[in-house]
C-alpha cells in the first residue's frame, strides 16, 4: 500500500512514517504542499495523510492539485483545525475523512485501513508493472508480451498484489480476499497457488516479481 505522508511538523512527521512503515505501508514524506504536488503528478498512491496548515501551498491547494478518476489517492486530512466548519470545507474538497489532531496511532491506523477497503471509483484501470499488464475487465495478463494462461485465483492474487503494490499479504488475508470461505483452503494452498503464479511468471521473464517476507507474506515491491 503506496501512501504519501504530507506534513510540516517534522516531530509528527517522523512518528508517523515510522509507525506507518512498521505497519507495512510503502511511504513518501512530502514536508508542504507544493513538495507534496511534486510527488503526486510523477507516483500513483493508494492513500494520503495530508495536514491542512502547510508552508508555500496548504491543504486545500494540494485537495485542488489532486488529479481525478481512478488514480487519485483516498485522502485522511489530519488537522489541528477543529471547527465543522474546517471538516466540511476539507470533505468538500475532496477529502475523504479527516482526524482532528492530538490523535491515537491506532486511530489512523484504522481510518486507513478502513479507506483502503472502499472500492474504487473506477476499478477497470490496466494495471502495468515491471513487465506485467493486468487487465481486470478483459480479464487477461501478460508478462513481456507473452500472454499468461492463469487460473482464476492466479488472476486474482497477481491483480491483488499488483492494485496494493508495497503493501505485503499475509497468507490469512490472501485466503480471505481471494479464496472467500471456501473450506479446502488452506495456508497451504496459498503457498501453493503462489508457486504456481511465480512459474508461470518466471516462464514468461518475470521470474523476480513477487517476493516473499519470511513469517510476513508475499508483496510485489
Ligand atoms: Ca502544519
Amino acid at each position: 500500500m503506496k501512501l504519501l505522508l504530507v506534513e510540516d511538523s517534522e516531530r509528527l512527521r517522523d512518528n508517523l512514517s515510522r509507525g506507518l512503515r512498521a505497519e507495512g505501508f510503502t511511504v513518501d514524506v512530502a514536508t508542504d504542499g507544493v513538495e507534496a504536488t511534486g510527488y503526486l503528478a510523477g507516483f500513483g498512491y493508494d492513500l494520503m495523510i495530508l495536514d491542512l496548515g502547510l508552508p508555500r501551498l496548504d491543504g486545500f491547494g494540494v485537495l485542488r492539485a489532486l488529479p481525478t478518476g481512478g488514480t487519485r489517492p483516498r485522502v485522511l486530512v489530519l488537522s489541528a483545525r477543529d471547527q465543522v466548519g474546517d471538516r466540511i470545507d476539507a470533505l468538500n474538497a475532496g477529502a475523504d475523512d479527516y482526524l482532528v489532531k492530538p490523535f491515537a496511532f491506532e486511530e489512523v491506523l484504522a481510518r486507513l485501513h478502513a479507506l483502503a477497503r472502499r472500492p474504487a471509483e473506477v476499478q477497470a484501470d490496466v494495471l502495468e508493472h515491471a513487465g506485467v499488464r493486468l487487465d481486470p475487465q478483459a480479464h487477461r495478463a501478460w508478462a513481456e508480451g507473452t500472454a499468461l494462461n492463469l487460473t482464476p485465483r492466479e488472476f486474482a492474487l497477481l491483480e491483488l498484489l499488483l492494485r496494493h503494490r508495497g503493501r505485503v499479504f499475509a497468507r490469512a488475508t490472501i485466503l480471505e480476499r481471494i479464496a472467500g470461505s471456501e473450506s479446502e483452503a488452506s495456508d497451504r494452498s496459498i503457498e501453493v497457488l503462489v508457486f504456481g503464479l511465480r512459474r508461470k511468471l518466471a516462464d514468461a521473464g518475470c521470474a523476480s516479481l513477487i517476493e516473499n517476507r519470511r513469517g510476513a507474506g508475499y508483496l510485489i515491491p
